[in-house]
């Protein structure tokens, strides 16, 4: 049976390699070199313990002060609020406690299972040095804010997450760069994170080819399921597979479209900073609770990630942003306070719905055409165990997660 995975991100890698797996002939295609998407630039980190929503009663009621901050986690673009206020709407609705509550249950059964998929999946193309348990420290600066960091341990006690009170010298011996300013953090001792988000994808990628898959580097157009299989348009050719799978990130709104499905997906934009490993060393990723923003040693050097900027697919980073990023990182690092550092900059899509839920299913109508796709900012956590479930429900097998949250025409 031939299978068609369209995006090489770390989605559609995972899902290529878990094909073929299971005996199919698999061709992945993508319309640039694999791992350029969002998955080239991630933090790395495999944030199991982010169960909530992204759309939650506290959220909404921090978004004004977010928005107003100008080196704030969150950026609408005024130029792009009309065209993101119906997926607003629905974003705000998903935070009913009822709901909320579902999409919770949801992530938490997701992500319970991703790091275990992660290790099935390195353990067999003998990637396994991918995977580090580095532990996840979650700073807090003001002192007064103890008891938020010990509210939140208790409440993700609950859900099966162990994590550790941390401060003072306690704090300064598992990270001696951190600044004085800082007060406490949680410590998550179970936490994982991944050596080089690229190089993981390129490792994929090889042993993708290395087990006979064939790549196709074209833009699909349109999709056309048939009775038998999935007819891709390319702009140079009609290529007919047995089934397809759409691991397209934030782009496979249009592609739905193709096929009269319409999901309200959004670009969540975010950016990083790579800073070179010589100039700083770091044990654990770090998190501030305060500032929103993520710092994580990389091989390639220290990677700094944040900003939620709801602003489509279509315009250029912003420069300040960047800036943001270096204030916040300079804030906690102070050896970073070097104007010659070699600091690289990108920023990448982050494939949202409104309820934070990725699509894993198949077309309501054509079973050969399936997805896996909407990770918001999980998707590097959620890959491995996305490809398995939607590599299983293409096979008619059982999957490993209550697959119903994730349904295509869920909205
Ligand atoms: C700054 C930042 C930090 C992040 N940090 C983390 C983290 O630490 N941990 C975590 O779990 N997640 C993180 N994320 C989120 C994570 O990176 C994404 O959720 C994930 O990479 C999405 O993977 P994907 O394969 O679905 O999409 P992508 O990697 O974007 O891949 C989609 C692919 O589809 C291709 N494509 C699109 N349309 C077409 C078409 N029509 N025809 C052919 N090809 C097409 C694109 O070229 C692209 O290669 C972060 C994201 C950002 C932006």
């Amino acid at each position: 049976m031939t299978v068609a995975v369209v995006g090489a991100g770390v989605v559609g890698l995972c899902t290529a390699l878990e094909a073929q797996r299971k005996g199919y002939q698999v061709t992945l295609i993508d319309r640039d070199a694999p791992g350029l998407g969002a998955s080239f630039g991630n933090a790395g980190y495999l944030a199991t313990e982010l169960i909530d929503p992204l759309s939650t009663p506290k959220t909404l009621r921090a978004a004004l002060s977010m928005w107003l901050n100008p080196h704030g986690p969150l950026a609408l673009p005024l130029a792009y609020l009309h065209r993101l206020l119906p997926w607003l709407v629905r974003f705000v609705a998903a935070a009913h406690p009822h709901t909320a509550a579902n999409y919770r249950e949801a992530l938490h059964r997701l992500n319970r299972a991703a790091v275990p998929a992660w290790q099935r999946c390195l353990a067999d193309i003998g990637a396994t040095e991918q995977l580090i348990q580095s532990g996840y420290l979650l700073v807090w600066e003001s002192a007064d804010k103890l008891e938020d960091a010990k509210a939140h341990g208790r409440y993700l006690t609950q859900w099966g997450i162990r994590t550790e009170l941390v401060s003072g010298a306690a704090l300064r011996r598992m990270e001696p760069e951190l600044a004085e300013g800082v007060s406490h953090a949680l410590f998550f001792p179970d936490a994982s994170q991944v050596r080089e988000p690229y190089q993981l994808c390129m490792q994929l990628f090889s042993a993708f080819q290395a087990r006979g898959g064939q790549y196709i580097q074209q833009a699909v157009n349109a999709l056309s399921p048939e009775d038998r299989g999935v007819t891709l348009q390319t702009p140079s050719a009609s290529l007919m597979f047995d089934h397809a799978i759409i691991c397209t990130g934030a782009w496979s709104k249009q592609l739905l479209q193709s096929v009269d499905l319409q999901v309200p997906l959004e670009a969540e934009r975010g950016y990083h900073l790579t800073i070179e490993a010589k100039h700083i060393k770091l044990n654990h990723p770090i998190g501030s609770a305060e500032r929103r923003f993520v710092m994580s040693p990389l091989d390639s050097g220290l990677r700094v990630v944040g900003i939620t900027e709801l602003g489509g697919l279509a315009l250029k980073p912003i420069k300040r942003r960047f800036d943001s990023l270096r204030h916040h990182c300079r804030k906690l690092l102070p050896t970073l306070n070097d104007p010659s550092l070699e600091i690289s900059e990108w920023m990448g899509h982050r494939p949202t719905l409104p309820d934070s839920l990725p699509v894993i299913d198949r077309h309501p109508g054509h079973s050969h055409l399936l997805f896996a796709f909407g990770h918001q900012h999980l998707g590097l956590t959620q890959a491995a165990i996305s490809a398995e479930m939607v590599v299983s429900l293409m096979a008619g097998k059982p999957q490993a997660v209550d697959p119903l949250p994730f349904r295509v025409d869920r909205f």
